[in-house]
């Protein structure tokens, strides 16, 4: 038997969608990424969703709109991937490191204050795994310091958080539709904003800084606009959107299912010996995008898995070793910790029961 770790997940309504816009021949941004986004506000919960090209565009959007520029810092967990960092470098800011929770892999909010100086302009939270962040504690914090709060949730969609939605809590929150994601458009992403002008703002920059709804075409033959800010290419176009509608239909029994998986392998492996489940506490929910714990003797599980057939992986280690951050934080004990211990285990939308039964006994033959 072979279990990978992802999947793509493609609903089979998709095809169809997808030829019909190609049919069409109207390839770029229109009708299909606005119902695309109505649908993410429907289903999802999210609040004024921007559909973008990726998650890392939404990242750099988001730092767009809070303004960050050169000298300023970023707080942020090394837990997570590249992506997170590298928007806050382009804009020639620094991405300060907080150390996270060992239980969680998520950033610690009690380690943030550490980390405030007067450059300090946004605290980022990234939801490991689809585990949302402790976001009382780091909203508190915020307003204590005037921090913008900006979620990195490209694990998280379908999450909540004391029953709001992951993307209804923040002033910006940052999803990811890449194809391993959940929830995929291919390549792809979305910007949220609780403020409304801050969200027409996105629309804007996210097509070059031209405002789409109120250009007219001339009689000349071009729009008519002006450019006032620095604007990207960044939006979604039709037949992704028409990937990411598809993938929309049956989202919440696919999470549903999800949490299924999880609970079945929560409580086949809680007494393993060796094995530390993170946590997972009442007042949330998971989008499990991954299913981490900690284990000893780390690589020899990885390889027992592997001649089973069982993928294993620590999907990201801590991204403050790389040169270009600074290189590793020894002062980050839990992060180090985490790095030494942590491991996914195979969950997604093509894994069955069968194969999860497979995992777990494979697992409990030791390692
Ligand atoms: C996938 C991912 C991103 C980047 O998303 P893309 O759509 O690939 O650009 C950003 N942050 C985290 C935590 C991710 O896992």
């Amino acid at each position: 038997m072979q279990v990978p770790i992802f999947n793509t997940y493609i609903h089979p309504s998709a095809q169809q969608r997808v030829s019909e816009v190609l049919a069409t021949t109207f390839l770029s941004e229109g009708k299909l990424v606005k119902e695309f986004e109505a649908g993410l506000s429907s289903e999802l919960g999210m609040v004024n969703p921007a559909a973008l090209n990726s998650g890392t565009s939404a990242l750099h959007l988001a730092m767009i709109l809070a303004g960050i520029g050169p000298g300023d810092e970023v707080i942020l967990s090394p837990q997570t991937f590249v992506a997170s960092a590298l928007v806050v470098s382009q804009q020639g800011a620094t991405p300060v490191f907080a150390d996270i929770q060992y239980e969680t892999g998520n950033i610690d909010p009690a380690d943030i204050e550490k980390r405030i100086t007067e450059r300090t302009k946004a605290i980022m939270a990234v939801h490991w795994g689809g585990y949302p962040c402790d976001m009382d504690e780091i909203q508190a914090i915020a307003r204590k310091h005037n921090l913008l709060v900006i979620e990195d949730a490209a694990h998280a969609p379908g999450a909540t958080y004391k029953g709001r939605a992951i993307g209804a809590i923040s002033p910006i929150t940052c999803f990811s539709f890449q194809a391993i994601k959940h929830l995929t458009t291919g390549d792809g992403g979305a910007i949220c904003c609780l403020d409304p002008a801050m969200a027409q703002e996105a629309l804007k920059r996210r097509w070059f800084g031209i405002d789409r709804a109120n250009s007219p075409m001339s009689e000349l033959g071009e729009r008519e606009y002006d450019i006032s800010a620095v604007g990207f290419k960044y939006h979604l176009n039709d037949y992704s959107a028409a990937l990411g509608l598809a993938n929309l239909t049956g989202f919440h029994d696919r999470m549903a299912r999800r949490r299924a998986l999880a609970k079945r392998y929560r409580q086949e492996l809680v007494n393993v010996p060796g094995i530390t489940l993170l946590q997972d506490a009442a007042d949330r929910e998971s989008a499990y995008w991954l299913f981490g714990m900690h284990v000893e003797n780390r690589l020899a599980f990885i390889r027992a898995l592997k001649a089973k057939g069982i993928t294993a992986s620590v999907v990201h280690d801590g991204i403050d070793h790389n040169s270009l951050f600074g290189g590793t934080r020894e002062e980050l004990t839990n992060q180090l910790r985490f790095n030494a211990t942590q491991i996914h285990i195979p969950i997604h939308d093509a894994l069955t029961e069968e194969e999860l039964e497979y995992v777990v006994t494979t697992i409990k033959q030791g390692w």
